[in-house]
């Protein structure tokens, strides 16, 4: 098996570049001594998988599609490799993103542009477009992908497969490269909401390495698998069809909710007051962190140094200008004036208060409702080229799956149809904190 998927991935990835480096000895070797003990125990041994190039793998090469940590090998495995390691996974390598997971489309990486599994001509979306693109194209049955600001749903979405941002706190961020500290989780993209779960079940858990990561018990999350909807109630907020969601996916996401309510489900419009303001609120808190945590790349620590530096001040700003792309200077820049002095009151402060309120509005929703259901994405996949001069339309493509980011909920994507012109659209469900189970079931019923 690990062997025809790195055949199938040397065929495919021609047209999909979605794999940035096959680790292929290491992958046989593992293949190799998981078939000599016959260990197959665990569901996910000697099952192939691909893993988002900011997720640690020792000695590998992980870059986060930066030029500035070219031929970084780090020197220790992220929680969740440690995890599906120990599971007998086989990880058949690192896959394409938007550099530092900052983008929607993975245009921004430094190293290649990844295509649509349904069009090469249009984006797989980001930042784990990668993750979205491999899975979507049968290049492996699963992918882990990271969600700051909707990087795993959104490529989901956009690629027809299932994408889980788990409750924060679920899964460990340790050996996560880390872009806001606040906002990321690390989760699965498949092919069908079981696989989805099992794998969760793999990598959730408390780890002392992280310390956001929460002490609660990890249920078996196939258990409600097949329990159909029967009696649940379902909220749908009114601004998740408001301006700029395309009718094509508002008609396809209202057919899906219908399908809930013909299985059992019962359904209401609800309102989340604040969504409107959790895109300005994201850049500013998101760019904010990110521009704290990658004061680390500085030419001195890890990967690229620009070769003609003269000295330490020009190892520092040569080795930046010319490693970071520029989305991330973007991010960097706004960062550091959102937190200066004169502006933090303005700026991070407004947006942490902004974060509150719709914290609020989900808990009011949650106290009379199960789940809450939308789109994930206000279009499907538009054009290679066509965003990425524009980074403001861009941003507002995070508008429905910035929220759930914010407020540190649990959030999945999952098909429901297509476009006119065969491209997928994806429906989201939202659950309460460390819920990912009923999320589960009621995808799981909709599939
Ligand atoms: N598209 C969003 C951004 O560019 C989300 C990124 C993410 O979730 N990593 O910030």
């Amino acid at each position: 098996l690990t062997k025809a998927s790195l055949d199938n991935i040397k065929q495919t990835d021609g047209d999909l570049q979605a794999f940035l480096r096959t680790t292929d000895d290491q992958a046989l070797q593992a293949a190799k001594s998981i078939d000599q003990a016959g260990d197959f125990n665990d569901v996910l041994a000697g099952i192939p998988m691909g893993l988002k190039d900011n997720i640690s793998t020792e000695g590998q090469e992980t870059t986060g599609a930066s030029h500035i940590l070219e031929g970084f090998k780090p020197v220790y495995n992220a929680t969740v490799v440690k995890k599906l390691q120990d599971a007998k996974a086989i990880s058949l390598g690192k896959l394409n993103m938007d550099e530092f997971a900052m983008g929607g489309s993975t245009e921004t990486s430094y190293y290649k542009k990844t295509t649509n599994a349904w069009d090469h001509n249009k984006v797989p979306g980001g930042s784990s477009g990668g993750s979205g693109a491999a899975v979507a194209a049968g290049q492996v049955p699963y992918a882990l992908g990271s969600d700051t600001g909707g990087s795993i749903r959104q490529p989901a979405a956009f690629n027809g497969i299932v994408g889980l941002k788990p409750t924060y706190g679920r899964v460990s961020r340790f050996g996560l490269f880390a872009m806001a500290s606040s906002l990321d989780q690390i989760g699965p993209l498949t092919r069908s909401v079981k696989d989805n779960a099992l794998v969760l079940n793999a990598i959730a858990g408390f780890d002392k390495w992280d310390s956001t990561s929460v002490d609660t018990e990890v249920p078996d999350y196939t258990k409600n698998l097949g329990k159909g909807v029967k009696g649940m109630k379902i909220a749908v907020p009114k601004e998740y069809f408001g301006e700029g969601i395309d009718p094509e996916v508002a008609a396809k996401v209202r057919a899906g909710i219908a399908q809930l309510e013909a299985l059992g489900a019962t359904v209401d419009e609800v309102s989340l007051p604040h969504t409107r303001y959790g895109v300005a609120a994201y850049y500013i808190t998101m760019s904010s962190e990110a521009s704290s945590n990658l004061q680390r790349y500085d030419g001195i620590r890890y990967g690229f140094r620009a070769p003609d530096a003269k000295n330490l001040e020009e190892v520092y700003t040569k080795s930046r200008s010319e490693g970071f792309g520029n989305e991330v200077k973007r991010r960097i820049m706004l960062g550091t004036f959102a937190l200066s002095a004169g502006a933090y009151d303005d700026f991070f402060k407004k947006a942490a208060q902004i974060r509150t309120l719709i914290i609020d509005d989900f808990n009011k929703v949650f106290d009379q409702y199960d789940l809450i259901v939308g789109p994930t994405t206000p279009t499907p996949a538009y054009g290679l080229g066509e965003e990425i001069g524009d980074p403001k339309a861009m941003y507002m493509g995070d508008v429905l799956t910035i929220p759930v980011n914010l407020a540190g909920l649990p959030g999945l994507s999952i098909n429901a149809g297509f476009s006119k012109d065969g491209m997928p659209i994806g429906l989201q469900m939202i659950g309460k904190a460390f819920d990912e189970a009923t999320i589960y079931q009621a995808a799981q019923a909709f599939e």
